[in-house]
């Protein structure tokens, strides 16, 4: 009786410690199985040229430091002779491209006024849904150019009646032609047709730099047991340019409280537990012309992460690619093929 009982408790021994020494044998899952976080920042309108000025001056320490831990990369808008024939240096060609991995000619946004919204199914958002249902897609604005919803008004005569609408032309591969029209006041904005793929959006004209951390912050608890992506768009330092000058010290001082807002998710990434397991991008989505108020013409922007990046001269198509990437997913199966490459080089 006495040996079947030692054989019973020898028996149970074995099986609570044979799984944990294979564990340390073979430590964590297979990293394809790891569900990575990412968080795109966008700092709107950040000249390549004053960033790098104001790191090598020593006014950036936390994100010298952060860049130390992981990685920058110059980027440029458009790779004219590889895919596109290029989109206009502002707001919302430059998140077209960088939340889809296409250029002009597949996602079809010039310039802020000459745009048809994105075509239904392209952006990263609603892509990573289709993978996954469960992942949390999370989109954070702060002005309407990023928008689903558009405040501006825009009006097309149908049939010889005006009304308002948007004709959406797709990509000649997607092989139909839609037209939708919106009998409400708000007509669409450049990513209209994934408003109801979002988890949580919430998206306002001159929102405030803090407030937006503040959203930022308030999601990142709520989905600490989720694996999400979330974009945080603020719209400095682009609005700082536009009133007093890329050369103004407030243009200079917008960046400095940009990176006292990235201090303050860092720590909270870290308090909640989550950070090793969640990639920080940044970049902005276009630059600015030297020395004045507007970007008519700037394409050299930059990427920062908190990984080691590969490439010298990156696009700005690669962002997607890049995110699909770390969060261990198959980006090469969509079509039209992904544009971009990633940077952290899994796929390639
Ligand atoms: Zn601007």
């Amino acid at each position: 009786m006495a040996e079947k009982r030692n054989f019973f408790i020898l028996f149970f021994i074995l099986l609570i410690v044979t799984p944990v020494f294979f564990s340390v044998l073979y430590p964590s899952e297979n990293p394809n199985d790891v569900k990575n976080n990412v968080i795109l920042i966008v700092w709107d309108g950040c000249q390549r040229a004053h960033l790098l000025e104001m790191l090598d001056s020593g006014d950036l320490p936390f994100l010298q430091s952060f860049i130390n831990e992981g990685d920058y990369v110059d980027m440029e808008l458009r790779d004219v002779n590889r895919f596109d024939d290029g989109h206009k240096t502002n707001t919302k060609a430059g998140h077209a491209t960088m939340l889809t991995g296409y250029g002009y000619s597949v996602h079809g946004v010039m310039a802020n006024v000459k745009f048809d919204p994105v075509p239904d199914g392209l952006t990263v958002f609603e892509r990573l849904e289709l993978v996954d249902e469960s992942i949390e897609t999370l989109f954070i604005g702060s002005k309407r150019n990023v928008n689903v919803y558009n405040d501006l008004q825009r009006t097309f005569l149908v049939d010889g009646i005006e009304v308002p609408t948007i004709v959406v032309i797709p990509h000649p591969e997607f092989n139909e032609t839609r037209i939708i029209y919106y009998g409400d006041d708000r007509p669409a904005g450049v990513f209209h047709n994934m408003r109801f793929d979002l988890d949580f959006l919430f998206c306002k004209d001159d929102l405030k730099l803090g407030n937006a951390t503040d959203i930022a912050i308030e999601q990142l608890a709520k989905n600490v047991e989720d694996q999400f992506f979330m974009f945080l768009h603020y719209k400095y330092p682009d609005r700082k340019g536009h009133a007093k000058g890329e050369n103004s010290p407030s243009y200079s001082n917008s960046l400095i409280e940009l990176t006292i807002e990235l201090n303050r998710l860092t720590t909270t990434l870290k308090n909640l537990g989550i950070y090793d397991r969640t990639f920080i991008f940044i970049t902005t989505d276009h630059g600015f012309d030297e020395g004045t108020k507007y970007h008519y013409d700037d394409p050299y922007i930059w990427f920062i992460a908190n990984r080691k990046l590969t490439g010298e001269l990156t696009w700005q198509v690669d962002v997607t690619p890049t995110i699909y990437d770390a969060m261990n997913i198959n980006w090469t199966v969509f079509t039209p093929v992904i544009e971009g490459r990633s940077l952290l080089a899994k796929f390639d």
